[in-house]
């Protein structure tokens, strides 16, 4: 088998255009590369023109500086951690305060740690945690004790047993219905 000498140097040159074409190629994509994951990572456009430009001059070597020192997270990413703080914060600002010392409380507390004013009272069926103003639990539905609906029928006893008492000391009135309302007429 003969090697024809033109032949030879047709395939040197050949693979040569070849594998300068590759790298060219290679060149102009890391560039681009570089180009698009700066601008996903940095606004500012004179450190995406850095960026770009030390790939460009320094091509491979230059990627992996630029991989050392591009900045860790996205935008996108950063935008995300700011929203999460944020969260954060806004639950640690939607904790009520006690009405004695303003310092935050926890929902379920029902004495405020701090000043040691009643927060909330428990419900004396079901041991849940009530409003203090609520004077029925929304769990069961027992009234508070010595709450309104307690008090109105106190009262209702306390008028039934003073018109029994009307009636034992005027046995003489005829009248069974209400005889304290008529004598106030
Ligand atoms: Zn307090
Ligand atoms: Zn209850």
């Amino acid at each position: 088998m003969t090697f024809d000498p033109t032949f030879v140097s047709n395939l040197i040159l050949v693979l040569t255009g070849f594998g300068g074409a590759f790298l060219a190629a290679l060149w102009i994509s890391l560039v681009i590369w570089t180009n698009r994951d700066i601008r996903t990572r940095a606004r500012d456009p004179l450190v995406q023109t850095l960026a770009t430009l030390l790939v460009a001059v320094l091509n491979l070597p230059g990627v992996l500086v630029y991989l050392i020192l591009r900045p860790p997270r996205t935008l996108e990413e950063e935008y995300q951690r700011t929203l999460e703080e944020e969260a954060l914060l806004q639950a640690l600002e939607d904790l009520p305060l006690c009405p004695g010392c303003e310092r935050r409380v926890k929902d379920d507390w029902q004495v405020c740690p701090n000043c040691h004013t009643k927060l909330k009272k428990t419900c004396e069926n079901c041991d849940r945690l009530m409003e203090l103003p609520w004077n029925i639990c929304p769990y069961c539905g027992t009234p508070a004790a010595g709450m309104r609906r307690d008090v109105s029928t106190s009262v209702d006893e306390a008028l039934r047993g003073l018109k029994l008492n009307d009636q034992r000391s005027t046995p003489q009135s005829s009248s069974a219905d209400e005889p304290g309302e008529v004598k106030i007429e």
